[in-house]
């Protein structure tokens, strides 16, 4: 029932050298320049999402966000081959099988502050019979200094202004300082759109990577459910402040949920010619990958971007970006 365009000649690439052997790849499609200003490279992100096969589809929009270095290429890798996999049985792929897409691996190579799409949008059939496009975004920001929290803040808000589930991975736990910057950013998406009565933002993950008390709450979607039930709680005796985080991000989001995932083991954390095979992955992180990417993107899980109520297509949602990065460019 998965449908890829991967061997289909769908996009019009209009430069060689941006393509050149025709295979899919990660485009920088927003970018935060030196000076703080932003860039949209608003000829890719067309190319991708007016390509003819998906423009007119509705669009289910991934989004994984958060610092660098935490994992977030490395499993939105595992996400690519669930999706070029369609979903089947054996995804995961053979145990020494290198990882390839997003680009990962930490080095002390430069990191870039934006968004990237994945080049290829999916084609996927959900069980209702509506077939929808699946686009795969990997958003990265800094969040160590004022400067650099200001373009983190649009970074994150824009992706989770135009993404249907935005992921929010961070390291190890949900700190106080995770749930402000959660605030301060979707803030800044809430004042940029139209004010109406429906909650601003979709379905907003907490994942939290190398979770190390699963004797507390055990990994996986239940255990993250009621760990994060109890970072957000709101009581009475709470200080304003903190009760305010939490109120405001209940009011973002119409669906709130958490994965506590394991460590994935030392030789993926530390050794820097690992490959990204999975025989060299701590099992109890493959278990739990198994349960984690099927969770977020299976075709039944999945759900088409709204704005206003209204569902968007690839079309649209090239409009919606537009428009909201004007806002940010002021
Ligand atoms: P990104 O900057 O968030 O995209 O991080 P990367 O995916 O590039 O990974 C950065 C480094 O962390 C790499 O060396 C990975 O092998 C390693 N890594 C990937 N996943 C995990 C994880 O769950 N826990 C830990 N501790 N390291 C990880
Ligand atoms: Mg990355």
């Amino acid at each position: 029932s998965w449908g890829s365009l991967s061997d289909k000649n769908v996009y019009d690439w209009s430069s060689e050298e941006e393509e050149p052997d025709g295979r899919a790849r990660p485009v920088q499609v927003l970018l935060v320049k030196d000076d703080h200003t932003f860039e949209l490279d608003e000829a890719a992100l067309s190319r991708i999402l007016l390509a003819e096969e998906v423009r007119d589809r509705e669009v289910v929009a991934i989004s994984v966000a958060g610092a660098f270095r935490k994992g977030k290429s490395f499993l939105m890798d595992f996400m690519l081959r669930y999706m070029y996999n369609h979903a089947s049985e054996g995804w995961l792929g053979e145990a020494d099988e290198p990882l390839t897409g997003f680009s990962w691996r930490g080095g002390s190579e430069r990191e870039t502050t934006g968004i990237q799409i994945w080049s290829e949008v999916f084609l996927v059939d959900k069980p209702d019979g509506k077939k929808v496009a699946v686009l795969l975004m990997d958003t990265q920001g800094t969040f160590d200094s004022q400067s650099t929290l200001r373009d983190s803040a649009t970074v994150f808000a824009l992706s989770t202004m135009i993404s249907s589930m935005q992921v929010y991975n961070i390291s190890q736990n949900v700190q106080e300082d995770d749930l402000q910057h959660l605030q301060l950013f979707t803030e800044y998406g809430r004042l940029a759109m139209e004010e109406t009565f429906l909650k601003p933002f979709q379905s907003m993950i907490f994942l939290v990577r190398d979770w190390s008390f699963p004797y507390e709450f055990p990994y996986g979607q239940e255990g993250g459910m009621k760990f994060l039930e109890k970072r957000l709680k709101i009581s009475e005796n709470q200080h304003e402040e903190l009760q305010n985080v939490r109120k405001h991000i209940h009011s973002c989001f119409t669906n709130i949920s958490c994965f506590l995932m394991p460590h994935p083991g030392l030789k993926v954390a530390t050794n820097p010619h690992f490959d990204g095979r999975i025989i060299e992955i701590d099992g109890e992180f493959i278990n739990n990958l198994k349960v984690l990417v099927p969770w977020l993107l299976s075709p039944r899980n999945i759900d088409v971007k709204e704005i206003n109520g209204s569902e968007i297509t690839c079309r649209g949602l090239l409009e919606y970006f537009k428009a909201y990065i004007k806002i940010y460019q002021g």
